[in-house]
């Protein structure tokens, strides 16, 4: 099932946040941006969720009409389906360039370089990925989990495809958007504590953001947040958050 975000016409954001079945695995969300026939599909995920993911991009637009598909990083449920993407569509692969160089191990013999000539590096200040006559940008997010991460800025839908950034636990209810985000907190702040970097990514993340116009932010696990209040409200608290390596200290470094 797809949710549109955005429709003008000529330009069209969708989400897929119930691809994954039951309890097969953690929920999560593929993001689409279909702009005038041409069309980027980010973190599609895993085996998991390919076929589905295929079909209801299929009730959109035709696999050759799919130019790229792009990775916030390496994880399991972000790329793990790079080979069929490869197998079943022309589309170039975007991801970090410091794992460019190791998502080939994804991708088996037979199909010999593929996986190399159609991986394409974005480079660690980030870029504009020309889509159709339209551009997305795609945001330095290093460290927020990944060493090679970004989040992807829309700026026709001014839609923010933030990666595990924001990202929450379900516990199978609707991907509805966040409204009271005080009691939202519980389900973000362990993942963040443990997942995020540090203190300092987050704080220069948040900093650049604020720098846009936003008007949702998405993430790839959980709830969206929509309209600038809660997007401050969750901006303020992130770039306070301490995180990471903020937080170890000699007892978390013992002999087991
Ligand atoms: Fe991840």
């Amino acid at each position: 099932m797809s949710e549109v975000l955005f429709d003008s016409g000529e330009h069209k954001v969708l989400l897929f946040s119930d691809m994954v079945a039951g309890d097969a695995g953690v929920q999560c969300t593929q993001f689409f941006i279909y702009h005038d026939h041409h069309a980027a599909m980010f973190d599609p995920g895993g085996q998991l969720t390919f076929q589905p993911l295929q079909m209801a991009m299929n009730r959109i637009c035709p696999m050759k009409e799919l130019d790229y598909v792009v990775a916030s990083h390496q994880d399991p449920d972000i790329i793990s389906s790079l080979d069929r993407w490869l197998m079943y569509s022309n589309a170039q692969i975007l991801i970090s360039r410091l794992w460019e160089r190791f998502l080939p191990h994804l991708v088996p013999d037979y199909m010999d370089h593929q996986g190399e000539s159609r991986i394409i590096a974005i480079p660690d200040q980030g870029m504009d990925i020309q889509l159709g006559d339209s551009i997305i940008k795609a945001l330095p997010a290093h460290f927020l989990h990944s060493v090679g991460n970004f989040s992807f800025y829309d700026p026709l839908s001014r839609i923010l495809f933030s990666g595990d950034v924001g990202a929450s636990i379900l516990n199978g209810e609707p991907a509805d958007p966040v409204e009271d985000f005080a009691a939202h907190l519980p389900r973000m702040q362990g993942f963040h504590e443990r997942y995020m970097g540090s203190n300092r990514a987050c704080r220069l993340w948040a900093n650049m953001v604020r720098g846009l116009d936003v008007e949702m932010i998405v993430p790839q696990h959980g709830r969206p947040f929509v309209g600038k209040t809660i997007i401050n409200q969750f901006l303020d608290w992130f770039a306070e958050l301490q995180c990471g390596i903020d937080l170890i200290d000699q007892s978390n470094y013992q002999l087991p």
